[in-house]
Order: C-alpha cells, then sequence, then structure tokens
C-alpha cells in the first residue's frame, strides 16, 4: 500500500479538485483527506478516523455505504457485460428493467426516461428537449428558461447559468443570455417581515409573473426549479408556493422542470418531491438516489404531453440528434435496479421521513435557543441551520464570515461531516436514509456544541 504522505504529495501534484481553493490546496493549507471505506451512515479515511458522514457524500449517498447488494449487482454486470451503447435501440436488461422501475414509481403523467450520466448532462438534456418540443410546435422564439437565485442546476455552460449562485458564474461569463432568474421562495429571508408564508407565495408568484411579462410571455420555454432548494441553502417551500408558482405557468403555456436530483428516490419521505407538493412537471431531472452514488448514472423523465411532440419530431425530422457514449451504461442501471429494490426492501423511504422528522426535532430542540441561530429549517432527511448576527434584527452575516466554514471544521474534529452551504452561514444536513435516532441524537448535541464554542 502507498504511504500516506507519497498519496498527500501526488495528489497536490497531480488532482485538480472540483470546488476547491487551487492556491491554498496547492500551498498544503486546504483540507486533504483520503476516504478509504465505508459503512452505513459511516466514513473511514485512509488514517483510520471514522466520521459520521450527516450529507451522504454530496447528498447522494441515501442507501448508505458498504452494501453489498450493489456491490454484488454491479460486479455480475461487469463480468457479462461492461458496455455497451444505448444508441438506435440497444439496451441491457438492466436498462430496461430500471427504466419501467423509474415509470413505475414517477407520477401516472410521465411517459419515458432518457438516461445520462451526472445530474448537469440530464438538467442540459432537458433544456434541449424543451428546445425540440418548441420548435416542433412551430414556436422557436419560445426559448428563454427561468430559474431562481439560489437554485442549483449544475455546473455546465447551461446548467452553470441556470444555477443561481454567484460562485457558478464569476470569471465564467454565466450566465447565458438564455437563462434569467426570479426571485427564490427564502422565506426567512423575506424582505416584508410581516408577510405570512402563503402571502409569501404569492409574492413570489406575482414576481415570477411580472418577470413573464417583462420578457414576453412569448418567448419563455420553461420554469427550472428543485422542489425544495438544496445547495443554495435547504429551503423548503412556503406553503402554497408551488401552487401559486404553477398557475402562473399554466396560464403562459410555460414548461415546469422539476429539477429531482437531490429529492429524487425518498430524500423527503416521499417517492419524489413531486409527489410530497404536488407538482405536475413536464420533466423531472433524477441523480444521486437513482444508484445512491454506487456508479454515475442520471436521468430525464419526460411527461405524455412532451413525448407525442418528440415522436412527431422525429417523423418529420429523422432521429433526434442527442446522446452520450454512457447512456444507459450497464453498470450504473445495474446499481440502479439493486438501489431500488433496497429501498423497497428495507422500506427506506419511510424511514427517511420517520427518521428525517425525528432528525429535524432533535436538531431544533438542540439549537433553536442558541442566540446566533436565525432558524432550524429542513424535510425528511434535508435539514438546515442558519446563523444570523442578530436574531432580533435579523441582520446576517456575510459570506466572508465563513460561519459554515468554521462550524463544520469543528464537527469534523468531533467526528461528524456536515456541510458549509455555499453562502458561508448556513450548515447543511442531508444524512443516508439508514440513520439511527441515536446517530440523529449524535448530530444534534455535536453541532450544539460547536456552536456554543464558536459564539
Ligand atoms: N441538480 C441539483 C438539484 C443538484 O443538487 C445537483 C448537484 O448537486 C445537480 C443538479 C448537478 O448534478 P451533478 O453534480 O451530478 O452534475
Amino acid at each position: 500500500m502507498l504511504k500516506n504522505d507519497m498519496l498527500e504529495q501526488w495528489d497536490r501534484e497531480n488532482f485538480f479538485h472540483p470546488s476547491t481553493h487551487l492556491a491554498e490546496f496547492a500551498r498544503g493549507n486546504a483540507p486533504q483527506r483520503v476516504i478509504q471505506g465505508g459503512k452505513d451512515s459511516h466514513i473511514e479515511t485512509r488514517d483510520g478516523q471514522k466520521l459520521l458522514d450527516a450529507f451522504a457524500g454530496l447528498y447522494c449517498v441515501n442507501v448508505g455505504y458498504g452494501r453489498t447488494e450493489i456491490a454484488e449487482a454491479i460486479a455480475e454486470q461487469a463480468h457479462e457485460l461492461a458496455y455497451y451503447h444505448a444508441y438506435v435501440g440497444h439496451g441491457t436488461e438492466a436498462s430496461i428493467t430500471l427504466s419501467k422501475m423509474i415509470l413505475d414509481r414517477a407520477p401516472d403523467h410521465m411517459s419515458k426516461v432518457y438516461f445520462g450520466m451526472s445530474g448537469s448532462d440530464a438538467n442540459e438534456t432537458n433544456i434541449k428537449l424543451v428546445w425540440y418540443y418548441n420548435n416542433i410546435l412551430g414556436r422557436p422564439e419560445k426559448k428563454k428558461i427561468i430559474s431562481r437565485w439560489r437554485g442549483y442546476h449544475g455546473s455546465g455552460l447551461m446548467t452553470g447559468s441556470l444555477t443561481g449562485l454567484h460562485l457558478f458564474h464569476q470569471k465564467f461569463d454565466l450566465p447565458l443570455n438564455q437563462v434569467i432568474h426570479t426571485e427564490a421562495p427564502y422565506y426567512f429571508r423575506r424582505e416584508d417581515s410581516s408577510m405570512t408564508e402563503e402571502q409569501f407565495s404569492q409574492h413570489c408568484a406575482a414576481e415570477l409573473e411580472k418577470l413573464i411579462e417583462a420578457e414576453g410571455p412569448d418567448t419563455i420555454a420553461a420554469f427550472i426549479g428543485e422542489p425544495v432548494l438544496g445547495t443554495g441553502g435547504i429551503v423548503p417551500p412556503p406553503a402554497g408556493y408551488w401552487e401559486a408558482i404553477q398557475a402562473v405557468l399554466d396560464k403562459y403555456d410555460i414548461l415546469l422542470i422539476a429539477d429531482e436530483v437531490v429529492t429524487g428516490f425518498g430524500r423527503l419521505g416521499s417517492m419524489f418531491g413531486s409527489d410530497h407538493y404536488g407538482i405536475k412537471p413536464d420533466l423531472m431531472t433524477i441523480a444521486k438516489g437513482l444508484t445512491s452514488a454506487y456508479a454515475p448514472l442520471s436521468g430525464s423523465i419526460v411527461s405524455d404531453k412532451m413525448w407525442k411532440v418528440l415522436e412527431q419530431g422525429t417523423d418529420e425530422n429523422g432521429p433526434i440528434g442527442h446522446g452520450w457514449t454512457y447512456s444507459a451504461h450497464p453498470i450504473g442501471a445495474a446499481a440502479g435496479v439493486a438501489n431500488l429494490k433496497l429501498i423497497d426492501t428495507l422500506d427506506l423511504v419511510t424511514n427517511a421521513g420517520k427518521t428525517g422528522a425525528y432528525f429535524n426535532k432533535v436538531m431544533s430542540e438542540a439549537l433553536a435557543d442558541h442566540p446566533h441561530v436565525g432558524e432550524v429549517r429542513g424535510e425528511g432527511m434535508l435539514c438546515a441551520v442558519e446563523f444570523v448576527k442578530d436574531r432580533d434584527s435579523r441582520t446576517f452575516f456575510e459570506a466572508s464570515d465563513k460561519i459554515g466554514a468554521l462550524l463544520a471544521g469543528t464537527m469534523l474534529e468531533d467526528g461528524i461531516i456536515t456541510r458549509a452551504m455555499p453562502q458561508g452561514d448556513i450548515l447543511g444536513f442531508a444524512p443516508p436514509f439508514c440513520l439511527t435516532e441515536a446517530e440523529a441524537d449524535e448530530i444534534a448535541e455535536k453541532t450544539a456544541k460547536a456552536a456554543k464554542k464558536l459564539f
């Protein structure tokens, strides 16, 4: 086995890590951790540290680490057939079975699934399908996409543009000119504190309508949103939000893309966020929880309404010119089948709802009285603690205060992995669905301890 210091040196010399301060990393001043193994909610570093992963990797290892059922399905598939493409009608037993399993779980009006490798490429596919759809319907000017500030939809050229976080735009000349952003449904940070949740939802819908009118309804193709804002701060929608937004979209014949990369396959305690909030999407984006990250795989689920037009398009124009080499990769598909079976067998969606509610309760009890905790919020196996400078006047920290990073650092020393969300003053939690109540208690207790230590 290679020595740790050798690996760390190779790492610094050769490995370009995502979302990393490159200069600090090269100087040896940034965290460097080599991960070796994992079991259930814990991972182990190469130097033997056992950590409770309260973020399930990047909210993706939903069934927990070390599931032999999935590992064996991957190995069997690799031995039998590691790869064949999915172009022009090719499939494998795993990819065909998985497409049926996904559709069996998706809302009734969804019709087909297109496979990709990552959440970003699935969203790229979705935008192309929206544009294709409007071209086939003879309205080529209807092309702009609306997303929300604080939304996260990926890091590609289009998806990075859709993402409503400045960190992902700066110095890349994003967003692209077909993308516009509207207000985030961020009730805690509303400007008018006298508004009820319902009033704030109506306000968000009114802002959306104003934007559509200003841009010209005939130019707006689709609205994309996560059922619960994730990377933008783990923000569940205020009461009545999705209902109000959908009414506006219907009025102007604008398609709705539900980005279920985080919420799909059970994280909220429902199979999809769309079920949870009564959303009726035209397209759904799935990734992470589809395979619990045992292998990369994503998908775009297409509604009946759009599918009919796509078929018409190929009758008029020939095959649809869109595809990835690794679309429906057999190993990813085998992982997906085994993962969805395991979720059913262990009833993990129910557990995500039940233990998730317990987790949110103990987090609230442990933290709500802390003078710098502005809000503890969450849904299912998602939770966020937002820190504020002053509770009464709701004065916020600057990103440069790095409150989240400081707290995440302290908690890591105490054996818990959390995530400092990109805006700096929010600590995020998204544990695996197999989290136990004892582990939930431990996370809550150690978060309160870290907060007490800092302020
Ligand atoms: N959409 C959402 C809601 C996400 O949270 C993410 C990633 O975190 C993505 C899309 C992009 O997925 P990927 O990183 O697999 O490209």
